[in-house]
């Protein structure tokens, strides 16, 4: 397996990044998951001005896109494979301890495993740890995800595959690593950006494409939606079939399937849309 790794391709297993890597000691980096079709990233442009955008929330020096993009490129190259979990990593680097990060000498990582089409539908659940819609790193993609890893382990414990958040008003947000958007009488809602959801890249083709309104919505508007479905880089459109304990007709349901079609003829037209 190979990565690149600051400018190069290097072999996975022998690839260094120091152990004071501000990435590592206090959480200082961005990343992206892009999904990669037999050696073609999807949505790259999309991906690589939300990398940016991050960086720069984060106050990270603006990350090199020529490097990302022909990383992203020699990384596939190198590792062939049907459907891939692209990531891109950028994180502050080396300093020593206690100290600020330096204006140079950021890591870029770019490395890619194998992964499978995510089941078409999923349980979820709520979860009663909140988002944050007005903090400093609102809607930044930071490596900092340590609260979606418990908040999915509670879920996996629960047999479900994403756990829902509200926000600090009780507003429902998003997922642990995914956009949530729910039918009402026929139409599709997904809550705005100021809700403190991330901006997802999924999510906004998914709005694009099927004209789902951007909504405030209370999180109990999961007792009464009649549809769920959650969008990310890899799950596409995803049903949801069951919300705690309440059952939902998952990938039965007309609107989420037709948004899985839309979704999937669109995306399948352009890779880069
Ligand atoms: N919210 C969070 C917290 C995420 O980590 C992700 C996955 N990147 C998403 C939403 C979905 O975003 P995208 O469609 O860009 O994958």
């Amino acid at each position: 397996m190979k990565i690149w790794l600051n400018g190069e391709l290097q072999e996975l297993d022998t690839a260094r990044v120091s152990v004071l890597d501000h990435g590592m000691t206090v959480g200082d980096g961005v990343f992206e998951t892009l999904k990669a079709m037999d050696g073609q990233a999807f949505a790259l442009t999309r991906h690589l001005d939300r990398l940016a955008r991050s960086a720069r929330g984060l106050g990270l020096p603006e990350p090199d896109l020529d490097e990302v993009r022909r990383a992203c490129a020699a990384v596939l190259a190198a590792n062939p494979m049907p459907l891939g979990r692209l990531r891109i990593t950028y994180t502050g680097g080396l300093a020593p301890l206690g100290s600020d990060r330096g204006d140079e000498g950021q890591t870029l990582v770019v490395a890619v495993g194998e992964t499978v089409r995510r089941p078409d539908s999923t349980a979820v659940v709520t979860v009663p740890w909140t988002r944050n819609e007005r903090g400093a790193l609102t809607g930044l993609k930071t490596t900092s995800y340590a609260e979606n890893v418990v908040a999915l382990a509670r879920a996996h414990e629960d047999g479900a595959g994403e756990a829902l958040f509200a926000n600090t008003v009780g507003q429902l947000c998003e997922g642990t690593g995914s956009n949530v958007f729910v039918v009402l009488d026929g139409e599709i809602h997904t809550p705005p950006v100021a809700s403190g959801c991330l901006a997802g890249i999924t999510r906004a083709l998914a709005v694009e494409w099927t004209g789902a309104r951007e909504t405030d919505l209370p999180l109990d508007v999961l007792d009464r939606a009649d549809e769920v479905f959650l969008t990310s880089t890899l799950r596409d459109v995803q049903a949801v079939h069951r919300v705690d304990h309440r059952q939902l007709p998952g990938a039965q349901g007309p609107v989420t399937a037709k948004a899985m079609r839309i979704f999937d003829e669109r995306a399948g037209a352009d890779l880069d849309p």
